[in-house]
């Protein structure tokens, strides 16, 4: 029986979907931070559960030539990211070796590599960032949570960022403290700033701060749009939000445009999107561009089929399969996000994309009892996956290809071993990495009819 506190010899032999390392101790998995591969650590178990348990490094007897020094100062403590301490190379393998063994152990399948694309680069490489405001020591502060905990570690720079995303960050910092706007505190449910909220368009510049606030009105909305236009040449959309429920989620349902427009354009795969707040759009449009490649690619079109891309966001993947097929049709259930994939259609001049507002299952089994019957159906869910009436549209429906893009190896791996229960099998995966630094790793997989 393992014990709390005391101190246990083990290496590492896996990482966790969290980025922390597996280590075998007495037949227990124990999960252990700042893990690099094969270390061999003494240490000291901190939490015990039902089926696992926690460990934090005591000493490192044996180390990894795959550790490297930190370059973010915050790394150890933030809970933004899980890799800056091992190279690139040796995170990018982890993320592989984690869709593989999904693939393998939770999908059926006996695939042998996972090949995945790296980013060129690991810094500035977000274009959204949701900076939590808390009353720090003396004054408001903003930044990110500490690992585990919603305690705020105030930060000037974070590396993921570009620079104008923490200088967004100051701007509407400064202008809090000198008019002593007050921030949130999410124990009492009291005070009024809870996130400031950037989004930069990556290839077009244009910057959209949206304050998320628990009230309707901000004072000194004047002053604060004033500052924010003098220190941000290119903002384009200023927002305030508002949240008044308890809990995570970081925007409430009701925007008001505060300056500019209420949303940004940006450019992806020769397409203008334009972006509003409460829209889901890929953080790292680099790699979006070329997972939406694979995308298209993986769903070998000639201009003669119809495409259904359930879960679509903002049209991005819908339009650049329009271009190449006699139809796309889009399912989303985020308002906004519709509004925003029907104006994207009409600027790109893309005639043959419909969208719809629903939830995708509704949406797909209604399309199945219509008869349609799409030849190539798109999904990008959510971290959940497929929900079962989805599945039933699929089979239904029948096309010739399913192509998944997932942001979650063991949901995808769940549904491509129901897929293949109905007669489809996996003709092709591969990782891509969108979050360098971070554990979350993004799949594609593609599925014909058996
Ligand atoms: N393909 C898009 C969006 C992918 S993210 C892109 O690459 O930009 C997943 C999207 O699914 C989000 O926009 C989210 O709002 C949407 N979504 C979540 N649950 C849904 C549901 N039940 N039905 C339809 N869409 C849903």
């Amino acid at each position: 029986m393992l014990k709390k506190n005391e101190i246990y010899r083990a290496a590492v032999t896996g990482f966790t979907s969290e980025g922390q390392g597996v280590c075998r101790v007495e037949g227990c998995a124990v999960f252990v931070p700042n893990a690099a591969p094969d270390e061999v650590y003494d240490l000291r178990i901190t939490h015990i559960g039902k089926n696992n348990a926690f460990g934090k490094i005591e000493t490192i007897i044996s180390k990894s030539d795959l550790r490297v020094n930190r370059l973010c100062p915050y790394a150890k403590l933030c809970g933004g990211c899980d890799f800056w301490h091992i190279t690139y190379e040796a995170e990018t393998a982890i993320k592989a070796q984690r869709v593989l063994d999904a693939l393998n152990r939770l999908g059926g399948q006996s695939l042998r590599e996972m090949p995945i694309t790296a980013a060129e680069s690991c810094q500035s490489y977000r274009n959204k960032a949701q900076y939590p405001v808390a009353m720090g020591k003396k004054t408001v502060e903003a930044g990110f949570y500490k690992k585990g905990t919603h305690e705020l570690i105030s930060i000037d720079r974070c590396l993921i960022q570009p620079e104008i995303a923490d200088e967004a960050k100051a701007a509407v910092l400064a202008w809090a403290k000198e008019y002593r706007i007050s921030p949130y505190d999410e124990v009492n449910h009291k005070g009024l700033l809870r996130h400031i909220f950037v989004r930069l368009g990556a290839a077009t510049g244009e910057l959209l701060v949206c304050l998320v606030a628990n009230g309707e009105k901000l004072p000194r909305e004047k002053e604060l749009i004033a500052a924010l236009r003098q220190k941000l040449p290119n903002l384009r959309s200023l927002t305030l939000n508002t949240n008044t429920r308890k809990g995570n989620a970081v925007l409430g349902e009701k925007t008001r445009t505060l300056w500019g427009a209420d949303y940004i354009e940006d450019v992806l795969c020769g397409l203008r999107f334009r972006i509003s707040p409460r829209s889901f759009y890929q953080v790292n449009r680099d790699q979006a561009e070329k997972l939406y490649a694979k995308a298209i690619a993986a769903a070998g079109l000639t201009g003669e089929e119809t495409v259904l891309d359930l879960y679509c966001g903002t049209g991005t993947i819908t339009l650049c399969l329009a271009q190449k097929a006699k139809k796309a049709i889009g399912v989303e259930l985020v308002e906004a996000a519709i509004a925003d994939a029907k104006d994207n259609a009409r600027r790109n001049g893309i005639e043959n994309a419909e969208f719809f507002c629903a939830d995708a299952g509704q949406a797909a089994q209604k399309f199945s009892q219509e008869g349609i019957r799409p030849d190539v159906i798109v999904v990008d869910p959510p971290r959940k996956g497929l929900s079962r009436d989805v599945m039933e549209a699929i089979a239904q429906m029948s096309p010739k290809k399913v192509v998944y893009v997932s942001c979650d190896p063991a949901t995808l791996a769940r549904d491509v071993k129901l897929l293949c229960e109905k007669n489809y099998k996996l003709l092709h995966a591969e990782a891509l990495d969108m979050f360098p630094r971070c554990s979350h790793v993004e799949s594609i997989v593609c599925l014909a009819k058996a």
